[in-house]
Formats: structure tokens, C-alpha cells, sequence
């Protein structure tokens, strides 16, 4: 049965739409079941009904044109109740409704099982036989696990706007542009032009693209195949000394693959039929790759991989020469199934408008980095994957408050969307009228407001938004952006940069932390759970040649100022206090020796892993300061991935546990005399907020487009207010409750236009 599935849900996902895929699904059911009837109905949004959308046994004719309303009929039935019905004789059930267009008199036996992905019904898909019986445990199993199978390619289909389309073409609707949903990450409305941006060598991210000149894309596959080629002779060459014979007889198999004419005509084929030579080279191999994991025989299932290494080999080659230079539009929106943090960099300074991301969340670092930019983001738009065909320098909107994006948008959706722009721009002057005012409440308590930075460029925007220091400069940044590590001097100037600008307000400089979803693309750290895995300080320590430099870098870039302070990210224990200190002091003693005159930098901790929570207390006394990392906090204390859009929901900074963890380490710290702040996401987030401020955190440091509307926050809600909702939200076990009761609290002192959607 296993193998039948894997089967039928491989064939569906080679379909070449949607509705040849429900064809597909509906056929080898039916064959798998043995049984005479097999129909899937998907519920039409337009109408909330269920219609009758592919069939093998039941009447073709009327495909598309049942329709049974949600609480009719046995297949309402199943939609209502959400669960299976195994019926020995359909027509005598009391809820049996006959419809005539579907031929279906006949038939006596009768099994339907929901559809259901991530807790929303999507159809319903139903067995039928002439014989009265039951279908049995193992069938009713079967049915139950194709559906969830294929509930999660529906779902997809969905979210892509396949099944709109499905319906609109069958039903005779008028087309409309596409609308994609995702998790707001960066408040904010962007109208632009789409840049595609898809990983190097990744066959499944490249997409579909349309050429006219078709003999130039031949002869750039022809040099691709023939660099491959070459590139696996001289490998296999190099390797044949030491390779075993039936190793290296894999490197003729590889040229022989490359040179028998079944890939590359195939290619070729697809090329002549519009095709790039990238997406027709993907087509191929996916085909080839999808024919070898279908054949019974391990040996020859094997060979799918070897397909897949060759495609990737030329793919590298094609993309190599491929045009390097990317003419970024004025109003660039980057689109893509990955963008890494370190692409925000390489768009020119004003251009990037708003961006669009298939993987990730509302935490991932690309998200902090386009809020730190004030750049609207929407993340893990499922839909995008397959959507992206052609979506190369098209018109988007981004909607980074209810993380909707619009591509190619009807005039009238434009018309209003920039009618909401201009509004928001609107509010942004307003709020800019509060850069010079303290962030007070009106009953008189102030909080510092800092903030979060990581591109030098960024500084400027800080300032005008009136910030009282960087309460966490991630110095990972210039890092990513380069194509090794930075030198000691490099580092210095860009350090140095920051210094100046804000002195004599305070710069938290937070020394290198990467690993989990931020990779340097020349020190590739490969692990199965990188945010478990090799990050922050226990790489640094790990390696005291790259932490010195950039120890070193700092405290020189400090000389005459005194506004320098070091963090240490992702501490555990103690013992790594210990050991960063003793490089900090081996930096400092080098130094003073070289001649430096330097001030010694208060040192802090942040705390964002469940055991500094517990540590609070000792590590207070050897520190200067602590500052809570509510992003990577949230997700160790909940065990929530930040970056996984599956789990998002879960995802809540607002979690009596974590309000529980921010509580003590405050009280640890001020126990110990020391300052604690915040510099998670958290702090940008006006409903949360009011907690920080209630629980009395010392600064609060966020992303510089979100500074205006916090300080808002703050000056209209009194401390009284803030602590009593705090009293009665600690008590709650709700996060959705207690996140409710803050935006009422916010929508009575007229600042509901703040709430964040989706959130
Ligand atoms: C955090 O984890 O909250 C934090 C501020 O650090 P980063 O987001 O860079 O991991
Ligand atoms: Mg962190």
C-alpha cells in the first residue's frame, strides 16, 4: 500500500496543472481500491459550496457543475462533521440527496473522508461501488492517508491560486491578478517591480522563464553541458588513483549520460519550445530524477541522484554565465524562495522597496534586517514556489501589515493601494514630530529607547528617529556580505563609523553571531539543526584567531570615545563568560601595550537561552549588564523554529513562559544592581510592549522604523494603566488572550491604527 501511495502522490506532483492532478489522483485511487467510483470535491470560497471537481466512474459531464451546499447531503455531511462515513448502502441513509447529473443511481457502497490541511477542510474525495458492503479497515486507512497527502498539495494549489484559476476556468469567472498570503514581517506598503533571486545551483528554486531568442539559450546549454563534461573528466582524472575501480566507473557512466543524446535533445526540445535553458535543464532533470525514484529496483533508483549531481553541475555552469550584473530597479521588491540577509546589501542604497520570501518568518534575520531598513516584508508565502514562473520585473504590491502580496495587481487594487501609502507616509510625518521628545508616559516615567542596527548605512535613519544610543549593533553584518572575513582594519573602520556617529550615545556592539539561519558564505557550517548547533559565541571561542581580530578591531575603533560596549550573544554558561573575558582582556592588554589609549568597555550578556534565564543571577555578578534576546528566547523557551512558517502561529513572544523568564531576569538583574534591557523583536512590537514597560525594563532597543511608533506607545499610556493590565495579564494562560487584551488597551487610547495584523 506504501508503495501505491508514494506512487499516486508522485504522479500528482509531476502533473502539469492542478486539474490534471486531481484526474491523476481520482484514476489511481480508484485502481488502487479496485472499486468503480472515485470523486474528489473541493469547496469553492466564492460560494462555500462543495463542487465536484474530477471523477473516474461518476459522469465527467458534470465535473464542475455539482455543487452541494456544506451541510448537504452525505458529502456535507463529511464536510460538517470532519470526519469519515463508511456507508454499506448510501441511498438509505436519512441524509442521502440524489444528483442526477452525477450518474451515481447505481451505486449502493459508499466511503468519504474530509480533506483537511492544518486544520482547514479543503474537499472531500469519495469511494462508490455497486455491491452493498462495507469497505474495509485497510481501504478506509488507505483513503484516509491519501487524503492527507494530497490535502498538503491542495492546500499548495491553494495558496498559489491554482484552485482559483481551477474554478474560474471551469465556472467561466474573470480572471484576476494573483494574491498571495504570507506572515507580515516588516510593516509597511511597497509598490514595485519584482527581482527574482533564487540560490545558486538549486534546480528545484529555478523557475520557469520565457525566452524569444532561442538559439542563443541552445548555445549557452551546448557551453554549459560541455564545461560539465570537461569538469567531470579532469575530476575523474584527478580522483582515479585513488578511487576503487567501481568508483571510478561511475565517472563514465556520468559522460556517458552527458554525451547520449537523451538529456540534451530533451533540453533542447524544451529550449525550442520557449523555454530558458535553466528551467528547460530543470524540467529534464526533474523527469529523469522522478522516472529513476519510480523503478522497484534499488540499484536503478540510486541513479536518480547521479542524474541530479550532473543537472546541478550544469546548471552551475549556466549560471555562471549568466549575467552578473543585476539592474536593480528604482522600486526593487526582491522575490524568491531564500532571500539571505546578505542580498539586502547588494541592492543599491534606496532601491530596495520591499521584499517577498517563500521560507522564513516574521524572526528570521532577513525580516530583522528589512525592518532595520524600514523595507515592508512579507514572509513564507508558500504560494510563491511555483508562482514565481515569469515573475521576473513585474508589478508587486507588498503589504507588510497583513503580510498580503499582489502580483501584477488590477488597476484598481493599485489605485487604492497607493492611496493607503500616502496615508501612511502621513502618519509618518506625524509620528516624526515626536524625534526630539523623550519617551515618557504621562504620568512621568521614561523609558530610553534605543536601537537595533547592523548596516552602517542604517545609522542615518537611527538618528533621524531620535534614539538614544544602539542598544545592539549585529556585528555579523559586514561579515555576511563579503567573500571571506573582514580584516582586523576593515572592521575597525565600519566599527569606528558607528562609534562616531552616535557618540556620546552608547553603541552595544554584539560580537560575531552566526550560525543557525545566518551562514557566511565562505565558512559553510553544514548541520542538521543549526540553531542547536555551532552559533554565536561557541563558534568565536572556538575559534580565538577570528574573535581576537574583531576584539581588537573594536577596542581600537573605540580610542577617544567612550561610548563602546561589548555584548556576548548566545551564552549558556558561565564558563564562556569566563573565556570571552580572558580574550577581551588578552585584546585590551595587547593593545594598552601597543600604545592604544583605550577605556576598558562595559561588558554585557544577552540573555536569549533558557539556561542564562536560569543563570540569571550569576551571571549578573560577573557582567555589567544583561539584554534579553526575546527572538532567539521565544523560540528555545517554546521550542518554536523563529525561521519555520509552518509553526509561526506558535510562535509568541507573548507566552506566559516567556513573560514568566523576562520577569526574573529582570529581577536578577536589579537584584545584582545591574541595567537589563531588551533587544529582541519584541520591543518593536506595540502591543508587547506595554508588558516591557509595566515590568519596568531599564531600555528597550528596536528596529529604527518601529522607534516612532513605540515612543507613541509609551507617551500615551500611563504606567498605572500599563502595570494594572500587566497584573491582570499575568494571571492569563492564553497568549491570543493576553495579546487581545493589549490591543484593547491600545485601541482605548487611540492607537489602534499601530496594531500589527496577523500578528
Ligand atoms: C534575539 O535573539 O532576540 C536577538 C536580538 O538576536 P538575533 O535576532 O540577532 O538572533
Ligand atoms: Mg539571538
Amino acid at each position: 500500500m506504501l508503495k501505491t501511495l508514494r506512487r499516486i502522490v508522485q504522479e500528482v506532483n509531476a502533473a502539469h496543472d492542478f486539474g490534471e492532478a486531481l484526474q491523476i489522483m481520482v484514476e489511481r485511487v480508484r485502481e488502487a481500491v479496485e472499486t468503480e467510483a472515485c470523486t474528489v470535491f473541493l469547496i469553492d470560497e466564492a460560494t462555500d459550496e462543495l463542487v465536484a471537481m474530477a471523477t473516474s466512474g461518476l459522469n465527467v459531464d458534470a465535473v464542475s457543475k455539482v455543487r452541494v451546499k456544506r451541510n448537504e447531503g452525505l458529502v456535507g455531511l463529511v464536510a460538517e462533521r470532519e470526519e469519515p462515513l463508511n456507508l454499506e448502502d448510501a441511498p438509505s441513509h436519512p441524509n442521502f440527496v440524489y444528483h442526477p447529473g452525477l450518474k451515481e443511481e447505481s451505486y449502493s457502497a459508499f466511503l468519504a473522508v474530509p480533506i483537511i490541511h492544518h486544520r482547514k477542510l479543503f474537499g472531500v474525495i469519495v469511494l462508490q461501488q455497486t455491491e452493498k458492503r462495507r469497505f474495509d479497515e485497510a481501504e478506509e486507512a488507505f483513503l484516509i492517508t491519501v487524503s492527507a497527502q494530497s490535502a498538503g498539495i491542495i492546500a499548495h494549489a491553494e495558496v498559489t491560486g491554482a484552485i482559483k484559476a481551477l474554478f474560474s476556468r471551469k465556472v467561466g469567472r474573470k480572471k484576476q491578478g494573483l494574491s498571495l498570503e504570507g506572515i507580515a514581517a516588516c510593516p509597511g506598503i511597497a509598490i514595485g517591480k519584482s527581482i527574482l533571486v533564487y540560490p545558486p545551483a538549486d534546480l528545484d528554486a529555478v523557475p520557469d522563464k520565457k525566452i524569444k531568442d532561442k538559439e542563443k539559450e541552445i548555445l549557452k546549454f551546448d557551453i554549459a553541458l560541455k564545461a560539465a563534461r570537461k569538469q567531470i573528466e579532469t575530476l575523474g582524472q584527478r580522483l582515479s588513483p585513488n578511487l576503487p575501480e567501481e568508483e571510478q566507473a561511475l565517472f563514465d557512466v556520468y559522460l556517458k549520460i552527458l554525451d547520449g543524446a537523451g538529456i540534451k535533445d530533451a533540453v533542447v526540445n524544451e529550449i525550442n519550445q520557449g523555454q530558458w535553458a535553466q528551467g528547460a535543464l530543470r524540467k529534464v532533470v526533474q523527469y529523469h530524477i522522478r522516472q529513476f525514484e519510480a523503478m522497484e529496483d534499488s540499484y536503478l533508483r540510486e541513479r536518480a541522484d547521479d542524474i541530479k549531481d550532473l543537472g546541478l553541475r550544469i546548471l552551475a555552469q549556466l549560471q555562471e554565465s549568466q549575467d552578473e550584473m543585476i539592474d536593480y530597479p528604482p522600486n526593487t521588491i526582491l522575490l524568491g524562495e531564500n532571500i539571505p540577509p546578505a542580498i539586502l546589501a547588494e541592492v543599491p542604497e534606496g532601491r530596495l522597496k520591499g521584499i517577498v520570501s517563500v521560507r522564513g518568518s516574521a524572526n528570521s534575520h532577513v525580516a530583522i534586517l528589512a525592518r532595520a531598513l524600514g523595507v515592508p516584508a512579507v514572509m513564507g508565502v508558500d504560494g510563491l514556489v511555483a508562482a514565481a514562473a515569469n515573475y521576473q520585473n513585474v508589478d508587486v504590491i507588498v503589504d507588510g501589515y497583513y503580510g498580503q502580496v499582489y502580483i501584477e495587481p488590477s488597476k484598481n487594487l493599485r489605485h487604492e493601494f497607493t492611496i493607503l501609502a500616502q496615508e501612511e507616509q502621513e502618519l509618518d510625518t506625524n509620528l516624526a514630530e515626536l524625534r526630539g521628545e523623550p519617551a515618557t508616559t504621562p504620568d512621568g516615567h521614561t523609558v530610553p529607547l534605543f536601537v537595533n542596527s547592523g548596516l552602517a548605512a542604517d545609522a542615518g535613519l537611527s538618528l533621524s528617529v531620535g534614539a538614544e544610543g544602539v542598544g545592539l549593533y549585529r556585528t555579523e553584518v559586514p561579515f555576511l556580505v563579503r567573500d571571506r572575513f573582514p580584516t582586523e582594519e576593515e572592521q575597525r573602520k565600519i566599527y569606528r563609523q558607528l562609534l562616531n556617529a552616535f557618540s556620546p550615545r552608547p553603541v552595544i556592539m554584539r560580537t560575531l553571531d552566526v550560525g543557525g539561519d545566518k551562514e557566511l558564505p565562505y565558512f559553510p557550517v553544514v548541520e542538521e539543526n543549526p540553531f542547536l548547533g555551532w552559533r554565536g559565541i561557541r563558534l568565536t571561542l572556538d575559534h580565538p584567531d577570528v574573535f581576537l581580530v574583531q576584539l581588537r578591531a573594536m577596542l581600537k575603533a573605540s580610542v577617544g570615545f567612550s561610548n563602546l560596549r561589548i555584548m556576548l550573544p548566545m551564552i549558556t554558561s558561565i564558563n564562556e563568560i569566563d573565556e570571552a573575558l580572558e580574550l577581551i582582556n588578552q585584546a585590551y592588554d595587547e593593545l594598552t601595550e601597543e600604545g592604544f589609549d583605550i577605556i576598558k568597555p562595559p561588558l554585557g550578556v544577552m540573555i536569549e537561552i533558557p539556561s542564562a534565564v536560569y543563570l540569571a543571577p550569576d551571571i549578573s555578578n560577573k557582567v555589567d549588564f544583561l539584554s534579553i534576546g526575546t527572538n532567539d528566547l521565544t523560540q528555545y523557551i517554546l521550542a518554536v523554529d523563529r525561521n519555520n512558517s509552518r509553526v509561526a502561529n506558535l510562535y509568541d513572544s507573548l507566552h506566559p513562559a516567556v513573560l514568566r523568564a523576562l520577569e526574573y531576569v529582570l529581577e536578577s538583574g536589579h537584584n545584582a544592581g545591574k541595567k537589563v534591557s531588551i533587544c529582541g523583536e519584541m520591543a518593536s512590537d506595540p502591543a508587547a510592549v506595554i508588558v516591557l514597560l509595566a515590568l519596568g525594563f531599564d531600555a528597550l532597543s528596536m528596529s529604527s522604523v518601529s522607534l516612532p511608533r513605540i515612543k507613541w506607545v509609551i507617551r500615551n499610556i500611563p504606567m498605572q494603566t500599563a502595570r494594572e493590565t500587566l497584573k491582570k495579564i499575568m494571571q492569563m494562560d492564553n497568549p491570543k488572550i493576553i495579546r487581545f487584551n493589549l490591543e484593547q488597551l491600545l485601541e482605548a487610547h487611540g492607537l489602534g491604527g499601530l496594531i500589527r495584523a496577523g500578528k
